[in-house]
Parts: structure tokens; C-alpha cells; sequence
């Protein structure tokens, strides 16, 4: 891979554009500041060339050129982390590998052989993979293979599982994501079976959006708090989600819409957390959705 730009902040975050076999690949890495990075360090890496799915709100969907090798997904990782830790010896105590900048993971089974190979690589023992996914229909085999891979490699809650559905509004999130996707019930399923003792739950994730409900009474009849934990973040802002006309229908983490919401999830016994990023990190392009190649 040759890396053609990276643009960031010291402490803050990096994107970086890559070349492989002329396709382009971008990647990125987050600090949570002020803390340092033996605290807590977070790469976030792309499956794909772009991304079949074109949810509204995201950049990655502008265009689709194919699914990436274990090796250009690998090569990905191996970039940020010998930069800064040259002996694959990574002391820090959270270093997270999203798989969640540009494409759908469900789509790409190389996942699955990264996800394995990881621990053969690096001698990380604050090692947690995030796989974030929209849940496509028919995808019951990935999550199959990714709890074998859990249940063997990633116990004791060093493995996490973020399903994205946005809104609890079935048409809408139809429109919001545009493919077939798994019902309410089968996540339900699918999660009946992920979660064991000690893991992390699943995290349902939610952009709060105008015109997007986000009804706690409905997620309650689908979705077990002994498997689901509930995650609010703010809409970024795309280049999509301009065009598409979408609406942050909060300002700020404290907004009353976010405070209503996590009253009624706290009776509702579910977790909850609100997720607002530095703010800085927009303007260097690194948070979920973002894709700079062609701004
Ligand atoms: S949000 Fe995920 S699934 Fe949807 S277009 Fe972006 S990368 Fe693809």
C-alpha cells in the first residue's frame, strides 16, 4: 500500500488515504484527549472499496468498487500500528480496531480471517475488534462465524458488536438504509445466542435525527436489555447527508430529546450512553461516515 495523504492532529486523530492496486483505501486513528494514547487508542479501518449500501448519511456509499483482501484490510492496521509501535508490542490498556470506515463488514468474509489472524500478529493485550454493521438480510452466516470467532479468541468481553438501525420506524429505516436488512426479531435471534456471560452486550446504535423516531417502548419489544445496550450519537456531518436533507434533531449530548430518551431507557432497565465526539475530529474528517477522498 502506498499512502498518498494523511491529514490530523497530534493527539486528536489521522485520517489517511492509501493507493492498493489503484483502488483507493482510507483509514483512521483516534485518541480520546486529553488522555494518552496508553489509555486508550482507537483505529478505524474499511472493508470494502466504497460501499454498496449508500445509507443517506453516509460518504462511503458514493461509490462501490469491490471488497478488499484479508491483506489489504490487514495492511490497513499493520500502517498505523508500526508507526508507532514498531515491535507489534501495544501496551494499551483500550485499543479498540473498528471495522467501520468505509463498507459494510457483513459483505467482505476476509473479515472473518482478520479477525483471526489478529492475535497472531500483535502482542496487544488491550485488544478489543468492534465490528459495526447496518445488519444486512441473510447475513445470519457472518454472525455465526463471528461468535465462533468471539468464543474462541475474543471471551471475557474483548470482543464488540454494534448494530446500527437508527430509528425504530420500519419505513424509515428503509430509507435511511436502503438495502434489505434483518428484521427486529431476527437481531433479537441473532443476539439470543452472541451474548454469553461476560461479554459485552450488543450496542444498538442510534443517530437522533429529526423525522427518525426513536421509540424506547418499541426496542423494548424487540430487544432483550440483558443483550442490547443502547448508544445515541449525533448525525455527521457528510457530504450525503447534506444533499439527502438529514437533521441532527440535537445540538448537544445534554439536548432534552437525549435526556428524555435515556430517562426512559434507564426505566426501561436498559444501558445507554450518548456518544458526541471531539468535535475536532469533523473538521479532520475521521468520525463514522466521513470520507474525504472527494471533498
Ligand atoms: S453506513 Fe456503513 S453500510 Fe451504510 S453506506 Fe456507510 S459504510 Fe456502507
Amino acid at each position: 500500500m502506498k499512502i498518498i495523504k494523511s491529514v490530523g492532529k497530534e493527539n486528536i486523530a489521522h485520517v489517511y488515504i492509501g493507493n492498493i492496486d489503484n483502488k483507493v483505501i482510507e483509514f483512521a486513528e483516534s485518541l480520546d484527549y486529553p488522555k494518552d494514547i496508553y489509555e486508550k487508542w482507537v483505529l478505524t479501518i474499511s472493508c470494502l472499496y466504497g460501499c454498496p449500501a449508500k445509507c443517506l448519511m453516509c460518504d462511503a456509499g458514493k461509490y462501490y468498487d469491490g471488497r478488499m483482501s484479508k491483506e489489504a484490510i490487514i495492511s490497513q492496521i499493520e500502517y498505523m500500528i508500526l508507526k508507532r509501535f514498531p515491535d507489534r508490542n501495544i501496551p494499551v490498556k483500550k485499543f479498540k480496531i473498528q471495522f467501520a470506515r468505509m463498507g459494510e463488514p457483513a459483505f467482505n468474509l476476509d473479515v472473518l480471517e482478520v479477525l483471526k489472524e489478529l492475535p497472531n500478529l500483535y502482542n496487544a493485550p488491550g485488544l478489543i475488534p468492534s465490528i459495526s454493521t447496518i445488519g444486512p438480510k441473510n447475513s445470519e452466516y457472518f454472525f455465526d462465524k463471528i461468535f465462533n470467532i468471539k468464543e474462541d479468541l475474543y471471551k471475557n468481553g474483548k470482543f464488540q458488536l454494534q448494530i446500527s438501525i437508527h430509528t425504530t420506524n420500519i419505513n424509515k429505516r428503509d430509507e435511511l438504509i436502503p438495502i434489505k436488512k434483518l428484521s427486529f426479531t431476527e437481531i433479537s435471534q441473532i443476539a439470543e445466542k452472541f451474548v454469553k456471560e461476560n461479554d459485552r452486550k450488543i450496542t444498538l446504535n442510534f443517530i437522533v435525527l429529526e423525522n427518525y423516531p426513536i421509540e424506547p417502548n418499541v426496542i423494548a419489544k424487540y430487544f432483550d436489555p440483558n443483550n442490547f445496550f443502547i448508544k445515541l450519537t449525533p448525525l455527521n456531518p457528510t457530504s450525503n447527508a447534506i444533499k439527502n436533507k438529514l437533521k441532527n434533531s440535537v445540538s448537544s449530548s445534554t439536548d432534552i430529546r437525549i435526556k428524555d430518551l435515556l430517562e426512559e431507557f434507564d426505566y426501561l432497565n436498559y444501558e445507554s450512553v450518548v456518544s458526541f465526539g471531539n468535535p475536532e475530529e469533523n473538521n479532520i474528517g475521521s468520525n463514522c461516515g466521513q470520507y474525504i477522498t472527494n471533498n
